[in-house]
């Protein structure tokens, strides 16, 4: 058992609307009734931010935003500084999700510096990581995560409240997961990884398993070693899922 405090995060990607609002409810109020171990976190879409940040003042939820530019501000059309995460009431924010990464083009540079901005805001970034479905055939799924870490967290100091999520591109929203034995060793591999990089901090870094996890295999992924939580998309949308979810934490 690890003696990090376990996070399970609701990643509702570019889901929700006002209608959202009940169901985020619904979820705050069972967890406050239940109390679990685990911290628990919702992402919602950004125009959603701050009526879920008022809906769930006092409850024990956090909010995170699910992406973020570097800067404080400037002529950035369309993106948000983590400066206004902050203030729309965000105290977490994920960065370098593999959609932001295969759609945005994002790299690991870009990652690096949206952490950095994240850090300088006060926002604790969940910085994600993962191979394709090639990396993993070609046997490069730990060099690829390991390489990934070292480059997106390059420019941190402490480890100060950072947080890593481990999600293979090949198992997010496809119903498949990595076994067991698979997830312990690339979250062995990313524990030494922010060790090299953070020295003894490293050991404190919370690493999260993402990619089709649900009520179902909820307990068995989140018992396995160096596991310390869960990044979830779809099964965060309705409140009766995830509360599963987070109950097996
Ligand atoms: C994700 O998008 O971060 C994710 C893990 O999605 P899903 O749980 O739907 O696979």
């Amino acid at each position: 058992m690890s003696p990090i405090r376990p996070l399970i995060a609701g990643n509702w990607k570019m889901h929700g609307l006002e209608s959202a609002l009940d169901e985020a409810r619904l979820l705050a109020a069972t967890v406050e009734a239940r109390s679990p171990s685990a911290r628990v976190a919702i992402f919602p879409p950004a125009t959603l931010l701050s009526r879920l940040a008022h809906a769930l003042e006092g409850l024990p939820i956090e909010i995170g935003g699910q992406d973020c530019r570097p800067e404080p501000s400037g002529a950035f059309t369309g993106d948000v500084s983590p400066e206004m995460l902050v203030d729309a009431g965000a105290s977490l924010v994920i960065l370098g999700h593999s959609e932001r990464r295969a759609y945005h083009h994002e790299s690991d540079v870009l990652v690096a510096a949206k952490v950095a901005g994240a850090l300088r805001a006060g926002l604790e970034p969940v910085v994600c990581v993962g191979e394709s479905l090639e990396e993993r055939r070609a046997g490069l799924a730990v060099a690829t995560v390991e390489r990934q870490v070292r480059a997106c967290l390059a420019d941190v100091s402490g480890g100060q409240g950072v947080v890593v999520a481990y999600e293979p591109v090949w198992a997010i929203g496809s119903g498949l997961t990595p076994s067991v034995s698979e997830i312990e060793a690339v979250h062995g591999a990313i524990r030494g990884a922010l060790q090299t990089v953070l020295g003894a901090a490293g050991g404190a870094v919370p690493i999260l398993y993402g990619g089709s996890v649900k009520g179902a295999n909820a307990a068995e992924i989140l018992s396995a070693e160096h596991v310390d939580g869960a990044l979830v998309g779809g099964a965060s949308l309705k409140a009766s899922d995830f509360i599963a979810i987070i109950q097996a934490a």
